[in-house]
């Protein structure tokens, strides 16, 4: 009797069931059981009830029920994928395995061990472009070389779409579409040492991203209006769903495009940079470890560690400063234009390396993203292949009346401040009149450096280099 092929599709940033380019893949080469593995590599030095790991944890979840309606099952395994993967392989006969490509340098090394592997067992490992767009060489210059600079890339991107680079790759939910599968390993949140997390698990699943992205699109008309006002909630709050990939860019990409007016455009545009800064991590890898622009590699920043200190706490003086940083650590999302005036203040008023406020944000952002904050990051240090010119250096305080100004967002995030009025709200240090019984210094933190003479030392620093 003929049996059918077996392949396995290996989840990792695409946890979802639907327009799937591994699974749809997959289905096209045999009966597919598909399969996540928790790397203890990954999950070292994370704090125990990270809420990325619920977020993974409800997804998979949610995928496991409806492949066990169907009579296969996620297999969910834990160890180093190098050696997970290859002995599931082998154990149902799977003659490939399929995957998303991934951009990041660790993750590609550990894709070439798998291959190396699997290729030794006379299987294959299929990588295909399911986290952007347009992915490694299909967006370059003239010349084939990467674009460097964000404009010329849009352009061509926009030039080379067509239906097919957005089209839903489609998902056969059938029985007979997947191996008849359970799971025997049973591993857990517990006992992969990890508490629950209500905010993970609120961002969890392909429901709740479809959930979010009606809810956006509802307002996307008025996106580019009302994006940079963090008080507004214009912003499509979708970055988790994207980076472990409950739901598709091209999903997103369909709904811009279905979409005539200034708001759709501006949030393709937003999406664009995301592929940007991913084919940018592809083409030079060594901006994880340093300035993309070589000038800046011997920079020696000279900022003090009780100032990193009162950044990352929210205790700078700085309203929105404060409010950002304690948004952050609360509920691990911060608003785009927050995020490039703290990180413009780290480095810019503060004098800290760009890397540790990376470090931070990596630490704390459920849609951390090695190349969008690795990009952010040295856009707003300056330090970026196209980045923000170095002697440009946002205002915290003008930054807060242009785009807080009646100082709802601060009031929110930093209620010691509540009762200030809108003038006061954005510098306190400089009111005519503070509330009574309210004192700086004692009820809100002083600020802990001037702007205006800090900017100067960062021109000079700055300045400096070749
Ligand atoms: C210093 C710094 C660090 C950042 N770190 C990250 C990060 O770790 N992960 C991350 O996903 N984004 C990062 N960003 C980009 C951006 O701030 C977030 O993607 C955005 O705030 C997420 O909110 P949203 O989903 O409501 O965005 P929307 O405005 O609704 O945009 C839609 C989607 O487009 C993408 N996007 C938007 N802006 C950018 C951008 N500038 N670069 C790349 N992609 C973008 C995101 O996937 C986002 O979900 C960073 C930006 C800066 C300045």
């Amino acid at each position: 009797m003929h049996t059918p092929r077996t392949t396995l599709c290996w989840l990792r940033r695409d946890l979802r069931l639907g327009d799937h380019a591994a699974l749809a893949h997959a289905q096209g080469a045999g009966r597919v059981l598909a399969a996540f593995v928790f790397d203890p590599t990954l999950l070292t030095g994370l704090a125990p009830d990270d809420a990325r790991v619920a977020l993974i944890w409800h997804s998979l979840l949610e995928i496991r029920q409806r492949l066990r309606a169907l009579g296969s099952d996620l297999a969910i395994l834990y160890g180093d994928p190098a050696a997970a993967i290859p002995r599931l392989a082998a154990r149902i006969r799977a003659h490939t395995v399929f995957a998303a490509r991934d951009y990041e340098p660790a993750a590609r090394a550990r894709d070439e061990r798998v291959a190396a592997l699997l290729a030794a067992d006379g299987r294959a490992l299929e990588l295909v472009k399911d986290q952007v767009v347009f992915d490694t060489g299909e967006v370059l210059t003239r010349e084939g070389k990467p674009y460097t600079v964000f404009t010329p890339y849009a352009r061509a991107w926009r030039a080379r779409l067509s239906p097919a680079d957005t089209g839903s790759l489609a998902v056969r939910l059938a029985p007979d579409a997947f191996l008849p599968w359970r799971d025997d390993e049973m591993v857990s949140l517990a006992t992969l040492g990890f508490a629950d997390n209500p905010i993970g698990r609120a961002h969890a699943g392909e429901a709740a991203a479809a959930q979010r992205l009606a809810a956006f699109e509802a307002k996307i008309a008025d996106y580019h209006a009302a994006r940079d006002y963090p008080a507004q909630g214009g912003t499509s709050q979708l970055s988790a769903a994207l980076r472990f990939g409950t739901v598709s860019i091209r999903a997103l990409a369909r709904t811009a495009l279905a979409h005539d007016g200034a708001g759709a455009q501006a949030w393709l545009n937003e999406l664009v940079w995301r592929d940007f800064y991913q084919q940018l991590l592809w083409h030079f890898p060594q901006v994880e470890a340093g300035s993309f622009k070589p000038a800046f590699r011997t920079l020696r920043w000279p900022g003090e560690e009780a100032h990193f200190e009162a950044w990352k706490t929210g205790q700078t003086g700085y309203p929105l400063i404060d409010a950002a940083m304690r948004e952050l650590l609360q509920t691990g999302w911060m608003h785009n234009r927050l995020r490039m005036v703290v990180a413009s203040f780290l480095t810019k008023d503060l004098l800290i390396d760009w890397r540790r406020g990376e470090a931070h944000f990596a630490r704390h952002l459920l849609d951390f993203d090695l190349a969008a904050n690795n990009g952010g990051w040295q856009w707003a240090a300056s330090t970026g292949c196209d980045a923000q010119p170095w002697f440009r250096i946002f205002n915290p305080v003008t930054q807060s009346q242009k785009f807080d100004p009646d100082g709802a967002y601060i009031r929110r995030w930093v209620p010691e401040l509540a009762a200030l009025d809108a003038r006061a709200v954005h510098a306190p240090w400089q009111a005519k009149a503070l509330p009574d019984g309210f004192l700086l210094g004692r009820d809100y933190p002083a600020p802990i450096v001037d702007h205006a003479a800090q900017r100067e030392r960062a021109l000079a620093l700055y300045g400096k280099q070749p």
